[in-house]
């Protein structure tokens, strides 16, 4: 751990303890945050501001617009139905009623409802059974000196530290921030350039985020695109950015074994079924390259679903053993990585090379053989999922490791494979597959320790999917079409989804479907899976449904990532609407693997919503992921709820990578000056930004 930089403001190096009300517990819980310091505080930024100045009369509720009300209880109900529930009607001046439903609460609360209470709530309405209700709104009661007295300022919304109420991290936010530094000597970045680019200082923008004044530009705040927020989010992807060209840096001056001998790979190329395609050689080329040198590979890539990564794989994991060496493929789920050990035992042990697995349920003598085998390089390919970078487990001088799904890893599990296959100063050489293909701008910021490659072309005879969009009214067409289907010896997936609700809402909507489809397609074996089931049991479905021993499968968006069942050719969609461009796009990909024609059915419920008509549309003329992957970002719109996170990208405090890409080039310019001219102000701006993480990866 490198010692805090003297000049960098030593107040903000300051131990949470030294603030009144946090002992060592509270630190823990913080620390646990990764909060540490008071400068970690005050980049703890709020995420959201709630708009209290107002109240708004009931009658003037908008579903999906977040608002105040204060009104009085009319009635209390407190139900069980298949879960406890409690749902208190407030009415207004204005007679509009709203409920207030909760799934979790304490009787306390209950009693707190008395009828003729007068209540302050806010939250977001949506509709309901009987008019608009807002779940789990905050709320309070107020007593009758308070009616219709509202805040002066926006209520900033932190993002929750687990064990920290709301109120208290407040308080401790709003105690460090009076101990926030002088302009000079909190900005890191040259005065000249933030001028030029129309930006605050850094400690105007922490000040106005953290308590938006009376006349801040609230529509800019509530979108993020106050440049306060600008300001911040661009320092944060700078320092991101400066991190991973720094553990780019650090890696690459590491040595790596050098592969060269590509004999067994090219016995491989020859007697494969099928002529890679121009990409995929293309690709392996330039990984084959990466190999070749005496300092580790770190290439990223990345491949449309059904484009054939793991043949690529396969065909690096090659040349480690061609060179008398161990490879390893990590997987995230156990499905995936039997898949993968699958396909590459067809595909290796012919050539007199020995691959295995390590997977969470291999236990007892299996895995102690296993480890022994790992350990002494007898099992010259490791297939495998986290398990493979537990504890116990000794690779015999690893010189590859390949990362599949990496989106479903985060960095740091792709870097513990990685460290487990150190030794004596040697790193294993990198390779990363993802199926989520993102756009340029976005792979700079996501992946700048990693070169990229792309394989930008599907595997010949290939029928395009047929998509079609539905509305939910022609469902019983579909038992139809999937009879069809599966009279000719071809399976069906039907996707449940909805969001917005727990796991246990959609598994019982998706058990719903499950009966009415085996009801009405009675000759048919139908199978089910869902998030809440045990893996187990889940793998256990997902293998018959592989096999061909399910005809029709009916799950929820546990079946998205990476699963290969060629022979199963239509896939519906319920819900359509609901879902992201990116994660259609990886449930479209489970069809249209195998040479038959294949055709998705996107089934919406009206009415539907400008950005969901177009993501709809979208998915009906184009497979292409790239264009698919634009399209999102252009789509995703500030309030359109898709999250960064099904990119795969890190969560930032402050940053949206879709909102804030316009940021992105401008990040990369500063960024490489900043390396050359001035690496002091990088190291510092990583550490105010990342400091644990990044310590920890560098280590
Ligand atoms: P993904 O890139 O989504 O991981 P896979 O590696 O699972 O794709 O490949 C999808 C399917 O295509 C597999 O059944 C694989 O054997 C097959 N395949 C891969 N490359 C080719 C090729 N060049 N020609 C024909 N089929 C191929
Ligand atoms: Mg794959």
């Amino acid at each position: 751990m490198s010692k805090p930089a003297p000049t960098l403001a030593a107040a903000g190096q300051a131990p949470l303890t030294t603030l009144s009300g946090v002992g060592p517990a509270v630190a823990e819980k913080l620390a646990a945050r990764g909060l540490v310091t008071l400068q970690d505080l005050w980049l703890h930024l709020p995420r959201q501001y709630e708009d209290r100045t107002r109240i708004t009369p009931i009658r003037n509720l908008q579903a999906g617009v977040a608002a105040q009300v204060e009104g009085v209880v009319e009635a209390v109900e407190r139900g069980f139905r298949y879960r406890p529930m409690l749902r208190v009607a407030m009415g207004d001046d204005s007679r509009g009623t709203l409920v207030l439903r909760f799934f979790h609460f304490r009787s306390q609360q209950v009693n707190q409802f008395r009828v003729g209470a007068r209540v302050r709530a806010y939250g977001t309405p949506r509709p309901g059974q009987h008019g608009l209700e807002i779940v789990h709104p905050s709320y309070r009661v107020v007593d009758d000196a308070e009616a219709g007295v509202v805040g002066e300022a926006l209520d900033p919304v932190y993002p929750a530290v687990e064990g920290v109420g709301p109120a208290t991290l407040r308080r401790l936010i709003a105690q460090s921030l009076q101990g926030l530094p002088g302009e000079d000597e909190l900005e890191l970045l040259p005065r000249e350039w933030l001028q030029a680019q129309g930006l605050p200082s850094l400690r105007a923008a922490v000040a106005t985020m953290h308590a938006p004044p009376r006349d801040a530009d609230v529509p800019a705040l509530l979108a993020g695109l106050h440049p306060a927020q600008r300001r911040l989010a661009l320092e944060e992807l700078l320092a991101h950015h400066l991190s991973l060209r720094r553990q780019r840096i650090a890696m690459q001056a590491h040595a790596a074994i050098v592969l060269r001998d590509d004999r067994l790979a090219r016995r491989l190329t020859s007697a494969l079924p099928f002529a890679l395609t121009g990409a995929q050689q293309r690709v392996f080329d330039e990984v084959r390259a990466d190999l070749a040198q005496p300092s580790p590979m770190l290439r990223l890539v990345q491949g449309d679903v059904g484009s054939g990564k793991t043949v690529v794989a396969a065909l690096a994991a090659l040349l480690a053993v061609g060179e008398g060496r161990q490879a390893a493929l990590m997987a995230p789920t156990e499905l995936l990585a039997e898949q993968h050990l699958a396909n590459l035992r067809g595909w290796l042990e012919p050539l007199g090379v020995r691959v295995g697995w390590l997977a969470g349920k291999i236990s007892g003598k299996a895995r102690a053989a296993a480890l022994v085998d790992v350990a002494s390089g007898a099992m010259q390919v490791v297939v495998g999922t986290h398990a493979l970078m537990q504890e116990g487990v000794a690779f015999h001088g690893l010189a590859l490791a390949i990362v599949d799904e990496q989106h479903r890893f985060g960095v740091h599990q792709r870097l513990a494979l990685r460290d487990k296959g150190a030794a004596e100063g040697i790193v294993p050489h990198q390779l990363v597959m993802t199926a989520t293909p993102i756009p340029r701008t976005l792979a700079m910021a996501a992946y700048a320790d990693l070169d990229v490659s792309a394989i930008d072309e599907l595997p010949p005879g290939r029928t395009p999917v047929q998509t079609v969009v539905l509305s939910a009214e022609r469902r019983p067409e579909l038992v139809e079409r999937i009879r069809a289907a599966c009279a000719e010896g071809r399976q069906a997936y039907w996707v449940c989804t909805i969001i917005d609700e727990s796991d246990e809402v959609v598994a019982q909507a998706a058990q719903t479907t499950h009966e009415q489809l085996s009801a009405s397609l009675p000759g048919l074996r139908v199978g089910f899976v869902h998030g809440r089931m045990k893996p187990n049991e889940k793998q256990a479905t997902m293998r018959a449904f592989k096999q061909g021993d399910v005809d029709l499968l009916v799950a929820t968006t546990v079946i998205e990532v990476g699963v290969d069942v060629p022979n199963a050719s239509l896939m519906i969609i319920e819900n359509a609407e609901r879902l992201g461009l990116a994660q259609l796009h990886q449930l479209r990909g489970r069809v249209g693997r195998g040479s038959a024609a294949s055709s998705c059915v996107l089934l919406y419920q009206p009415p539907l919503s400008q950005a969901a008509r177009q993501r709809l549309e979208t998915m009906r003329s184009t497979s292409d992921g790239f264009v698919i992957a634009e399209k999102d970002l252009e789509l995703r719109g500030p309030g359109e709820l898709l999250g960064t996170r099904q990119t795969g990208i890190a969560d930032f405090r402050i940053a949206d990578l879709a909102r804030d890409a316009d940021l992105l080039p401008e990040v990369h310019r500063i960024g490489e000056a900043l390396l050359d001219d001035l690496p002091q102000v990088a190291d510092k701006l990583v550490d105010r930004w990342i400091g644990g993480a990044a310590r920890y990866a560098a280590a």
